[in-house]
């Protein structure tokens, strides 16, 4: 039985051909999209920060950028793909500088809270026999000066989502029930989003039962795609940045679909 994770299963609500593509045929085409490649490298850099803030050493902000420019380098190769028109890399180099710096200037000097957690892993059992598994990779997990558990995830999207849409949000969710189902103590947890292109931050708590609802739900959702023997393609605006484009059937003998210069 495979481990599921919140990127699996929203792979399958998204388009399940993606899916099999991805997690049964195990198609790698070595191509990713630049949105992606800004969001890992702006991860690695927080990451590094609060690497360094544990170990009693408060980078300055120029060592982080440089940081941050230097894994950029490091890490670009040419599957990276640029999907909106009349955009370059450097273009989004630049947001990810912003996103360290903004953030930067907001916590500076970091003692907030004590960071227990860097990329924490957390397992969760979606049924008592355990077979159905999920897991995820906290962000940052902290703990505060009152003892409330913070689940810190760091967003590069340029959307900014309601204050509706956060306190329904699953990944985190689905976080808490790893946090709470392991060796921590925990009394409260606040869940706590990072919209690094905006500077802002957002937070929501849940509800045990709206947590046990939520389990019940996943569980039905593995059970889902773990009965799938159909997989059939989801055609949307979205697809302009699947890894998948180019050998999917849908846009055999079709040009790719059009986007927009939009916002990056
Ligand atoms: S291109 Fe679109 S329809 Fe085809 S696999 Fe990707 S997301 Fe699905």
């Amino acid at each position: 039985m495979p481990i599921y994770s919140h990127s699996r299963i929203s792979a399958y609500e998204s388009c399940p051909l993606k899916y099999r593509y991805r997690y049964i045929d195990k198609i790698r085409t070595g191509k990713e999209t630049i949105e992606p490649f800004l969001g890992l490298r702006v991860h690695e850099t927080l990451e590094k920060l609060y690497r360094d803030v544990k170990s009693g050493l408060v980078p300055s902000l120029p060592d982080l950028l440089s940081h941050l420019s230097t894994i950029w380098d490091r890490r670009w190769h040419s599957g990276v793909r640029i999907v909106r028109p009349g955009r370059t890399a450097e273009d989004y180099r630049r947001i990810g500088r912003a996103c360290v710096e903004t953030y930067y200037k907001k916590f500076v000097p970091f003692d907030q809270d004590r960071t227990i957690g860097l990329e924490h892993r957390i397992l969760i059992h979606l049924d008592s026999a355990g077979d159905f598994k999920l897991q995820g990779y906290i962000d940052r997990l902290a703990v505060t000066p009152e003892g409330v558990i913070e689940i810190h995830d760091y967003k590069t999207s340029e959307s900014l989502p309601t204050q509706t849409a956060i306190d329904s949000d699953r990944q985190l969710a689905l976080y808490q029930m790893g946090v709470q189902d392991g060796e921590l103590e925990v009394h409260r947890v606040r869940l706590v989003w990072h919209y690094l292109r905006h500077g802002e931050t957002l937070t929501s708590e849940r509800e045990p039962k709206v947590l046990a609802d939520l389990r019940r739900r996943t569980l039905a959702q593995a059970h889902e795609i773990e009965g799938a023997t159909d997989f059939p393609p989801r055609e949307t605006r979205l697809c302009a940045w699947c890894e998948y484009l180019e050998i999917c059937p849908v846009w055999k003998g079709r040009p790719p679909p059009t986007v927009s210069r939009g916002r990056i």
